[in-house]
């Protein structure tokens, strides 16, 4: 297993549409579930997100549940930090297959990058 690697150009993981996160009860406490609900656009998409270069508009200020550091793994989503590269490269393979498709140019670069 790689370390996981976050790509460029990639950005699925901040199509926030409930309806793609199932169980977002499960793993947010009652407040972060709000700032997420609060991040929703229209689109589904962030509202901090910017299309243009698919980047992050408040990167530097940006939610605790959108960072991926062992304290994250562990204190929001539960997950055994040890386990953070396996359970890092299936999330971000889950949302770029739901957002871009399974054969698209964000999977392969991600693929490439972590596989
Ligand atoms: S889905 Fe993964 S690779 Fe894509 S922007 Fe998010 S963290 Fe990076
Ligand atoms: S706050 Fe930034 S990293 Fe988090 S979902 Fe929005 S654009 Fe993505």
């Amino acid at each position: 297993m790689k370390t996981w690697q976050c790509v460029k150009q990639c950005g699925a993981c901040c199509y926030l549409a409930p309806a793609e996160r199932p169980f977002l009860e499960e793993y947010l406490d009652p407040d972060q579930l709000a700032l997420y609900h609060a991040l929703v656009g229209a689109d589904g998409w962030c509202v901090h997100y910017q299309k243009v270069d698919r980047t992050c508009g408040i990167y530097e200020t940006r939610p605790e549940f959108c960072r991926v550091n062992t304290t994250v793994v562990q204190e929001v989503y539960g997950e055994d930090p040890q386990d953070l590269d396996r359970w890092a490269i299936h999330c971000c393979t889950d949302h770029i297959d739901s957002v871009y498709g399974p054969e698209s140019p964000e999977m392969l670069r991600f693929k490439q990058a972590n596989l």
